[in-house]
């Protein structure tokens, strides 16, 4: 296995729940580390704007530290090219993470939200949720109501498709968390359209029966996409009052044609579970300026899994 060990803080007591060791260690990267400092630092300050509809919102960010991230180059040769930036020898010389089982816990230094982090496996493999979804359940239990996990496909958010990793958040003033239906603990499956997204929610009170739900969405997805490597989705996950809440949002395409359109028209959008979620982070200023609620909207609509396949979904796995 890799060695993480110079680069891992102890917990300071016997027992420390998880959370209180990633807020140990947020302290203690603020102290050492400048520029974490500073960004997180300026998450307060960033230009916000909110659509809502019908009461369910849609927070956009101006956020310029995601310039390399909205632009990331994913294909397999820049993949390649570039050093991994979740493996112990190659992550900013001043990070720290802690360790969480086959897991390292990292502070993202370019937040989205309070408290982001990558959770990045202990080697470099391939990310692919496929024998999994025990830890990103176990994750979400461990991190509590007041985070949230979340996966992105390699294919469709995930900026480090080779280094297999999850993230964790903030739920605060995450739109997403407001839109849910009152959650159902009985692994009841429900179809669920906000804003066009597309999306599958369930409520579970058993580790097996959540890891059952995501295990037969997924193989569903597999069937109808007729893919087969990992079909394209993102998930969201939360442990709250004693239930696992997974949002899935299966997904037709990576990015949308706003991406691509000429510099003038252009807005760089990489949507991933945090915007499927609510929040749209913009790196750009000027492209910031130029979403309204049809960019919204209709960015949503290209990505999502299309109508008649999603009912398809829905009907295999309600
Ligand atoms: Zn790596």
């Amino acid at each position: 296995m890799t060695n993480w060990d110079a680069k891992l803080i102890r917990p300071s007591a016997p027992r420390l729940s998880v959370l209180q060791q990633a807020h140990a260690l947020f302290e203690q990267q603020r102290e050492t580390w400048d520029l974490f400092r500073d960004n997180e630092a300026m998450l307060a300050e960033m230009k916000i704007k909110i659509f809502s509809k019908d009461n369910r919102r849609i927070v956009v960010q101006a956020n310029p530290g995601r310039t390399v991230s909205t632009s990331a180059k994913v294909d397999p040769a820049s993949i390649a090219e570039r050093p991994c930036f979740l493996c112990p020898d190659s992550i900013p010389p001043l990070e720290r993470g802690i360790s969480f089982g086959d897991y390292i816990l990292l502070p993202n230094p370019y937040p989205v939200l309070k408290h982001h982090m990558t959770i990045a496996f202990r080697d470099h493999v391939p990310q692919i949720l496929e024998g999994r979804i025990n830890d990103l359940l176990a994750l979400t239990k461990a991190l509590g109501p007041e985070m949230f996990v979340l996966y992105n496909g390699p294919r469709c958010g995930a900026s480090a498709p080779d280094h297999m990793h999850f993230q964790a958040c903030s739920g605060d003033n995450v739109p997403l968390f407001k839109q849910l239906p009152a959650a159902a603990d009985n692994g009841q499956v429900v179809p669920l359209t906000v804003w066009g997204r597309n999306m599958l929610v369930c409520g579970c009170r058993e580790v097996q029966q959540a890891r059952n739900r995501i295990g037969l969405i997924i193989n569903s997805l597999k069937a109808i996409t007729g893919e087969t490597e990992e079909p394209m989705f993102n998930i969201v996950a939360q442990y709250r009052d004693g239930r696992y809440i997974i949002t899935i949002f299966p997904r037709a395409k990576h990015r949308s044609a706003c991406y691509f359109a000429r510099p003038q028209k252009r807005i760089l959008i990489s949507p991933a579970a945090i915007e499927m979620a609510g929040i749209i982070v913009v790196a750009n200023a000027d492209h910031f300026d130029r979403v309204d609620e049809t960019v919204v909207h209709s960015m949503f609509r290209e990505v999502t899994f299309g109508d008649d396949l999603f009912s398809r979904l829905a009907e295999a796995v309600t």
